[in-house]
């Protein structure tokens, strides 16, 4: 069996609790939402066996020195059969982070023994046009043993209802929630005061929330 990759490369995490650690990037292509601020290219890339994608990385990385592998997208989840392979052949290695639109709560099941930690996006409507609440509380009821933590990307349209929607499944599933001001390039698209506005409407329902911009854009690296 055989999975597309758009790229494999080194860097910094620059996003949620594990900012600043070193990580592999496993980028796979295609992806299930189509988000109004992607950025991301992810459509074209090599087939890999799950044996050819090991052989391939366990060769040109030391991967003892990585903090974890970054399962990322595209979306990874949608390589499920792919992962049920290749996972096992290095997670006695190294720890696999997994970076998901947690809208797949059926695909999550199939891999959750083999998965350290998950970095699920809870997407709004005011951002993504989609109404996705439904399915990712499907989802987080799917990886209740799992380290987890929720990354909401806002902007000005952000609602107070969408607030009170993230609280709630934070709440109802003991999350750690992560506001992520939407970026332009290496800017912010809302002012600080406007973070710390909604940093406070947060804290004020959930305690549990910190507010961390893509450090990435600011490091300049990828
Ligand atoms: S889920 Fe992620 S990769 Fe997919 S369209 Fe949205 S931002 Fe892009």
């Amino acid at each position: 069996m055989k999975t597309k990759i758009n790229e494999i490369f080194a860097s910094i995490q620059g996003e949620g609790p594990v900012v600043g650690y070193k990580q592999l990037f496993i980028r796979f292509c295609g992806c299930n939402l189509k988000c109004a601020y992607c950025d991301t290219e992810f459509n074209t890339g090599m087939e890999f066996t799950p044996q050819e994608l090991y052989k391939k990385i366990s060769s040109e990385y030391d991967l003892k020195t990585f903090h974890s592998i970054s399962l990322t997208g595209g979306e990874p989840l949608l390589s499920v059969e792919f992962l049920k392979e290749f996972l096992p052949l290095v997670q006695n290695e190294v720890k696999i982070y997994l970076e998901t639109n947690a809208t797949l709560f059926d695909k999550i099941g199939e891999i959750k023994d083999n998965i350290d930690i998950i970095s699920a996006d809870i997407k709004l409507k005011s951002s993504t046009g989609f109404d996705s609440f439904a399915l990712h509380r499907k989802f987080f009821e799917n990886c209740k043993d799992i380290e987890t933590f929720a990354k909401v990307v806002f902007d000005e349209f952000i609602t107070e209802d969408e607030i009170a929607k993230c609280v709630e499944l934070a709440q109802d599933f003991n999350l750690e929630l992560i506001l992520q001001p939407k970026m332009a390039g290496d800017k912010m698209t809302v002012s600080s005061e406007f973070c710390t506005e909604i940093l406070e409407r947060f804290t004020q329902k959930h305690k549990n929330t910190r507010l961390i911009p893509q450090v990435h854009k600011f490091l300049n690296v990828i």
